[in-house]
C-alpha cells in the first residue's frame, strides 16, 4: 500500500480562476467601480441569462439571499407551506423559514437521490403554495411529473439549480424550467464569484418584483422612495467580474467535469460494495460532485472509509443529512427511509476541474485497497 501513497493532498474542490477573471477584477480596482455598481454586473447577468436559455438573471450576494428573493417574489410568508427535499443543502430549508413559511419535507428517489415526485401529492395540504426542486450534485429531478402535479393543484415551481449550472433535463438547461430558479457561486460550486448567485425567470413582473427585493426596495423610477421592504442582497461589480470570466469558460469546466466522471466509472467499475451514480434518459448530468454509495458488502463503514482516504490525502464529503433530522427542523419522527438511506451511506469524491486522471486513479487504487 505504501507504494500508492501519493505526495500531494487531493481536495475535494477547488475554483478554477484559470480565464480573465484577474484582467476583470483589476479593471474593477483601476476604475473603483468595486461595489454593486458597475458594468460587471450587466455583463454577467446578461450573458447568464442568455446560457440558460431565459429572459431574466437577477444577481444576488449569494444563494440563498437568491432563494429568499425567490419566495418572496412569489407571495409566500407565514401560514404558507413549501415542499422541499429532505436531503438538501440546508440553504433551501433556511430560505423558507425566512419567509415565515413552514418546510415540509418529501423523501428521495434512491436512485437520483433527488426529490420524489411520487412523494409529493400526499404532503399537499390547504396550505401549500409552492414546491422547490433541488437538482442534487448536478443530476436533474424528473421535473415533467413534478410539474404536472404543480399544475393540478395551483403551486409555483422552484428550482434551486446552485449545484446544477449546465444541467440539462430533456434538452433543457436547468433553471428554464421552473417559475423561478436559483443559483450559488460559492467557491465550490460550477463556476464561482466567491459568495454569489443568481435568480432567473422568464417573467417579466416576477423579475422586476425580484429586483425590487433584492435592491432593498427602492423604486427604480424614483431614489429614496421604498414602496416594499427590501433587501440589500446585492451582487458587487468585483464579484460579477469574476463570474463573467467564469462563465466564459464554463464549457470548458463542463466537459472536464464529464470526462472526470468517466474516469471515475471506469476505474471504480466492479469495486464490491461500491454503488456508482447514474444518469437518466433525461438526464445531462453536469457531475458538480461525483458521489458514490458505500454499501456494506464493501467491508468498512462509510465513516471508516472517509477517515483512511483523509490518510491517504484524499479529502472526501458525506453526501448532506436530511433536513428531517436536523434538531431545528425535526417534528415528530417523521421517516424517510431513502434519505436516511442516502445520507448513510453517500461519499463525494474530489471532481474538479484541475482533477488529472492519475488522481482519479490513485483515488480508485486506495479504494480497492480499502475495501474487504
Ligand atoms: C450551495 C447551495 C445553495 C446556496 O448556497 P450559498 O452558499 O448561499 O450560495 C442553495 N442550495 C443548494 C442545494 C446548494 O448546494
Amino acid at each position: 500500500m505504501k507504494n500508492i501513497i501519493n505526495k500531494k493532498r487531493i481536495p475535494v474542490s477547488k475554483p478554477s480562476l484559470i480565464g480573465s477573471e484577474k484582467d476583470y477584477v483589476l479593471e474593477c480596482m483601476d476604475s473603483t467601480w468595486i461595489s454593486s455598481n458597475g458594468k460587471y454586473i450587466e455583463l454577467f447577468e446578461k450573458k447568464f441569462a442568455e446560457y440558460i436559455g431565459v429572459k431574466h438573471a437577477i444577481s444576488c450576494c449569494n444563494g440563498t439571499t437568491a432563494l429568499h428573493v425567490a419566495l418572496l417574489a412569489l407571495g409566500i410568508g407565514p401560514g404558507d407551506e413549501i415542499i422541499i427535499p429532505t436531503l438538501t443543502y440546508v440553504a433551501t430549508a433556511n430560505a423558507v423559514k425566512y419567509t415565515g413559511a413552514v418546510p415540509v419535507f418529501a423523501d428521495s428517489e434512491l436512485d437520483t437521490w433527488n426529490i420524489d415526485p411520487e412523494k409529493i401529492e400526499p404532503l399537499i395540504t390547504e396550505k401549500t403554495k409552492a414546491i422547490i426542486a433541488v437538482p442534487l450534485y448536478g443530476h436533474p429531478c424528473d421535473m415533467d411529473p413534478i410539474i404536472t402535479i404543480a399544475k393540478k393543484h395551483g403551486l409555483f415551481l422552484i428550482e434551486d439549480a446552485a449545484e446544477a449550472l449546465g444541467t440539462k433535463y430533456k434538452n433543457k438547461y436547468c433553471g428554464s424550467i421552473a417559475n423561478i430558479s436559483t443559483f450559488s457561486f460559492y467557491g465550490n460550486k460550477t463556476i464561482t464569484t466567491g459568495e454569489g448567485g443568481m435568480v432567473v425567470t422568464d417573467d417579466d413582473s416576477m423579475a422586476a418584483k425580484l429586483r425590487l427585493l433584492k435592491g432593498q426596495g427602492m423604486d427604480p423610477q424614483r431614489r429614496y422612495w421604498f414602496p416594499v421592504i427590501g433587501y440589500n442582497y446585492r451582487m458587487t461589480n468585483i464579484e460579477a467580474a469574476i463570474g463573467f470570466g467564469q462563465l466564459e469558460n464554463i464549457n470548458l469546466f463542463l466537459e472536464k467535469r464529464r470526462l472526470i466522471a468517466e474516469w471515475y466509472f471506469k476505474c471504480l467499475k466492479g469495486i464490491r460494495g461500491v454503488s456508482l451514480p447514474i444518469e437518466k434518459d433525461y438526464a445531462v448530468h453536469s457531475y458538480w460532485m461525483y458521489s458514490i454509495l458505500i454499501e456494506e458488502e464493501f467491508g468498512i463503514s462509510r465513516d471508516e472509509l472517509m477517515e483512511q482516504l483523509e490518510k491517504y490525502g484524499i479529502e472526501t464529503r458525506p453526501v448532506f443529512y436530511p433536513m428531517h433530522i436536523m434538531p431545528v427542523y425535526k417534528e415528530d419522527s417523521q421517516e424517510l427511509r431513502n434519505a436516511e438511506e442516502i445520507a448513510a451511506k453517500g461519499i463525494n469524491l474530489p471532481t474538479f476541474y484541475e482533477l488529472e486522471k492519475e488522481d482519479v486513479e490513485y483515488v480508485a487504487g486506495v479504494l480497492k485497497e480499502l475495501c474487504r
